[in-house]
C-alpha cells in the first residue's frame, strides 16, 4: 500500500543558476517551475544553516568557519605540533588525516576542515560549526527544520556528510522503498568539488549532471511507486566563479610592519580577509593599505548589514576585505594554491546566484536561499512561528 506523502529536498552543492542555464536538460520534463535565488555572502558554512533555518548568519550565528577567540579555542592542545616541519602539513593527504584526527579530539561533530590554516595560528581561533547542524539543536541561535521535525515527530532522512554521494542516494532509496520517511534532505557535494578543481565550464560537468539526473529520476520513480503524493525540490546554495588570478594578500599585509597578535590578527579565506585590529595605529595602517585597492575592497557596515552578516561584536572580524570577483587569495588559510573555481564573491554577481527547481509552483516570494526553509515547512504542514 502506498504511503500518503513524501517531500524530497535535494541539494546539489554549487549547481547555481548560470551553470543550470548551460545544462537545461537536467530533469527538464519533470520540472514545473524553476528560478534563480539570491545567495548569502560567505561559504556553505553560512548558506547551509540559513537554508534550514530561514535566518541570516547574523541571526543564527554561523558565518565563516574560523574566528579569533584564543580563550575558548578548541585547538590549544595543538601547540606542540608547531615544532613539526611545515612542509609535512602542506601535503594534502597529511592534512586530510590531521583534519579527521583534530575534529575527533576537539569533539567537533559539525563539518570540519583544517584547510591550510597554519598550525602556529590554530590556537588563536575558534571554530563556528562545532555541532552537526542537521540535527535538532544544531544552531547557536534559532530553530531549523530538523528541530521542528523532531518536535512534530516526523520521520525523515538526512544525508551523512561522511559518505560519498552515491551512498547518500542509495540510503535514501532504501528509506523510500521501505516507506520509512515523510521527508528527505539530501545534500550532494561532487559538483562543487569538480568545479573547484576544473572551473565552471569543465566538460566533466555534463557527465556528472547526467549521472545526477539518472539517480534523481530513479529516486523520484521509486517515490511515485511508494507514495500517493511526491513533492520534490532540487536546489543549491551558491554558484561558482572561474578564478582568473591569485593574489598574495598575506605578503602585502605582512609587509606593513605591524606585529601579528599584538597589532592585528587576520584570517585569510579564499575570497575575503577578515581582520581583527587591536589599536588605532594598526587600524589606520591597514585601512590606508586596503582602501582603493586594485584587487578588492573593504565592505561597509551597511553592506554587511544588507548581506545579513554584520556582527556587532566583531566575532568574525572587525574589518572585512572582499576580493574582486575571480581573484583568489593564494596562498591563503583555505588553500596554498588557487583553485580553478571558487565561490564566496559578491552575492550580486550572476555567477553567485543559487537556483531552485520543483514539480510544484514556487511562490513568487521565494527569492533567497533562506526562503527554502519556508518551502520545507509548507510541505510538512508546519506553521512558521519563530
Ligand atoms: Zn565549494
Amino acid at each position: 500500500m502506498k504511503k500518503e506523502k513524501l517531500s524530497l529536498f535535494i541539494f546539489i552543492d554549487a549547481f547555481g543558476w548560470e551553470v543550470r542555464q548551460r545544462h537545461l536538460s537536467f530533469l527538464k520534463d519533470l520540472t514545473l517551475d524553476s528560478r534563480p535565488l539570491e545567495t548569502i555572502f560567505g561559504y556553505s558554512s553560512a548558506c547551509d544553516p540559513s537554508i534550514i533555518s530561514g535566518l541570516t548568519p547574523a541571526q543564527h550565528g554561523l558565518w565563516c568557519s574560523y574566528y579569533y577567540d584564543p580563550e575558548n579555542s578548541p585547538f590549544k592542545w595543538t601547540r606542540p605540533l608547531q615544532i613539526l616541519p611545515d612542509a609535512l602539513f602542506r601535503r594534502g593527504r597529511v592534512r586530510h588525516h590531521m583534519s579527521k584526527w583534530i575534529k575527533k579530539k576537539c569533539g567537533i561533530t559539525g563539518y570540519f576542515q583544517l584547510y591550510a590554516v597554519p598550525f602556529e595560528h590554530l590556537p588563536l581561533f575558534n571554530y563556528a560549526e562545532r555541532k552537526r547542524i542537521w540535527e535538532p539543536d544544531g544552531l547557536p541561535r534559532g530553530k531549523t527544520v530538523f528541530d521542528r521535525m523532531a518536535e512534530a515527530g516526523i520521520p525523515h532522512y538526512v544525508h551523512d556528510s561522511g559518505v560519498p554521494d552515491n551512498l547518500r542516494m542509495e540510503r535514501l532509496m532504501t528509506d523510500i522503498q521501505d516507506q520509512r520517511i515523510d521527508f528527505a534532505y539530501c545534500s550532494l557535494g561532487k559538483l562543487d568539488a569538480l568545479m573547484h578543481a576544473e572551473g565552471n565550464d569543465s566538460p566533466s560537468i555534463s557527465t556528472l549532471l547526467e549521472w545526477y539526473d539518472q539517480q534523481i529520476r530513479a529516486l523520484l520513480a521509486t517515490a511515485e511507486e511508494n507514495y500517493e503524493e511526491v513533492a520534490w525540490y532540487c536546489f543549491t546554495d551558491h554558484g561558482m566563479h572561474n578564478v582568473v588570478e591569485s593574489y598574495d594578500l598575506i605578503a602585502e599585509i605582512e609587509a606593513l610592519g605591524l606585529e601579528w597578535n599584538r597589532d592585528y590578527i587576520a584570517f585569510y579565506d579564499s575570497t575575503m580577509a577578515r581582520i581583527w585590529i587591536f589599536n588605532d595605529t594598526a587600524r589606520e595602517t591597514i585601512v590606508r593599505e586596503l582602501s582603493k585597492h586594485p584587487k578588492g575592497r573593504i565592505l561597509s557596515e551597511n553592506e554587511l548589514k544588507t548581506f545579513g552578516v554584520y556582527f556587532e561584536d566583531g566575532q568574525y572580524g572587525d574589518l572585512i576585505f572582499l576580493m574582486n570577483s575571480g581573484v583568489q587569495i593564494a596562498p591563503g588559510f583555505m588553500g596554498i594554491k588557487a583553485c580553478k573555481g571558487m565561490h564566496g564573491y559578491h552575492p550580486a554577481d550572476p555567477d553567485s546566484l543559487a537556483a531552485i527547481a520543483s514539480n510544484r509552483p514556487i511562490p513568487p516570494d521565494i527569492t533567497k536561499i533562506q526562503h527554502i526553509h519556508r518551502l520545507m515547512l509548507n510541505e510538512l504542514g508546519i506553521q512558521e512561528t519563530s
